[in-house]
């Protein structure tokens, strides 16, 4: 009865709706922050992913202005045409000094420098080995560098072990891919153990650093320093755009690999260059992680507070089974729910009273969950706020 090609369209968005998976974007006003304001109405903002407030720092926008003004807006062309400036250097350098790797590759975003460092590294007789619950951008680049790929358990060093085994010998290169911090979940990739196997069954290892960088470490170089492994041999990809409060990706990483990419990772190569204020911002924010430990140690105060206490309402609350932490050991805090409708209701329910926690669901997830991040720039009242909120939430289940 289709009468165009494209009827199947609105069938799809009414499959969508009736599953509670049709989504949304929703305009905030004016500047990013702990509190924003949403269609008149000031929020919490306990759903960005920018941990240390760097994206409303006038540090960063006086920068990006400078950056502008001197260079323009657009850097109209690829970096190896007309779109380099000497700023992307500074910036490539100041993240190799924060990574302490030999250099970095910046590309326009951390999606694009999974995409195009693993498409360059491996290839059709080669073998790539994910956790399950990667990132949807370390999906996407195993699947398009045509390598074989296979999915270990999330956080199975067994079960990588296993896949190892029985499929390393059967392929020219292996590249084992993982995110450092699990970006819906929150919990950290195995780091060390899975360098070891990898140095057995001689694979490289790709971690996304896209919400460790600027988090942990004691420098703030991400959760490879955290976890003790900065000297080890790795592909080390991150994000400007979280923490780092602009846009943009990088990989960081050997000097031999980073001329690789220069060379070869179409993700770069045949794109045009990170913007003059993206670049000038992501610079000034490298610095201000260097020189700022203070956020650092307020947003780790944050975490311990609001995991004690939620730990605290959770025990104490009447249906235990309609809600449960995820394990995490980082600013993402996740409470699992039973459905979709739940997580979308919970989530309603708090923003009216002025708290925007995201309702994250499947397909982005196995299961849905509400996702709370906290900021070094919260104050005490907005976790205050959040605390009562959810004993609320919990209450009425
Ligand atoms: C956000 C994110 C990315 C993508 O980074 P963008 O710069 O936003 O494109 C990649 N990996 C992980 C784990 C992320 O959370």
């Amino acid at each position: 009865m289709g009468t165009t090609p494209y009827d199947w369209l609105d069938r799809s968005l009414v499959a969508l709706h009736r599953a509670h998976r049709y989504r949304e974007v929703q305009a905030i006003d004016g500047m990013a922050g702990a509190t924003v304001q949403r269609q008149g109405q000031t929020l919490v903002n306990f759903a960005s992913n920018d941990y240390l407030g760097l994206a409303s720092d006038p540090r960063l926008a006086a920068a990006a202005i400078a950056a502008i003004e001197t260079y323009g807006t657009g850097s109209t062309g690829s970096r190896l045409l007309s779109g380099h400036r000497e700023l992307h250097r500074e910036l490539e350098r100041a993240i190799a000094a924060l990574k302490g790797t030999d250099d970095a590759i910046v590309f326009s975003s951390g999606y694009l420098a999974n995409l195009g460092a693993i498409a360059a590294l491996v290839g059709t007789p080669d073998l790539v080995l994910g956790d399950e619950y990667n990132h949807s951008s370390l999906k996407a680049g195993g699947k398009v560098s045509g390598a074989a790929m296979l999915d270990y358990r999330h956080g199975d060093i067994a079960d990588l072990k296993k896949l190892l085994e029985a499929h390393r010998d059967r392929h020219r290169r292996c590249l084992i891919t993982t995110d450092s911090v699990f970006s819906m979940d929150g919990d950290l990739c195995p780091l060390p153990e899975i360098l070891n196997l990898a140095d057995t069954y001689d694979a490289m290892v790709l971690v996304d650093e896209a919400h460790g960088t600027g988090v942990f470490g004691p420098r703030g170089a991400g959760a490879v320093e955290h976890l003790g492994c900065a000297s080890r041999p790795l592909v080390a990809v991150g994000t400007l755009s979280k923490a780092l409060g602009s846009l943009g990706g990088y990989v960081a990483g050997s000097q031999p690999l980073i001329n690789f990419l220069r060379n070869r990772a179409s993700g770069w190569i045949y794109t045009t260059g990170l913007s003059p204020a993206d670049t000038a911002a992501a610079l000034a924010a490298v610095q201000i992680v260097q020189h700022e430990p203070q956020r650092r140690a307020a947003l780790w105060n944050h975490v311990k507070q609001v995991m004690e206490q939620l730990d605290l309402i959770l025990t104490k609350a009447k249906a235990p089974h309609l809600m449960q932490r995820l394990p995490s050991e980082s600013p993402i805090i996740c409470l699992e729910m039973p459905s979709a409708a739940a997580v979308v209701a919970a989530s309603e329910q708090l923003q009216r009273m002025g708290l925007w926690v995201a309702a994250v669901r499947p397909p982005t997830v196995p299961t849905s969950r509400l996702r709370i991040t906290l900021m070094a720039t919260h104050q005490q009242v907005h976790l205050d706020q959040l605390l009562a909120g959810l004993q609320r939430v919990f209450d009425e289940l």
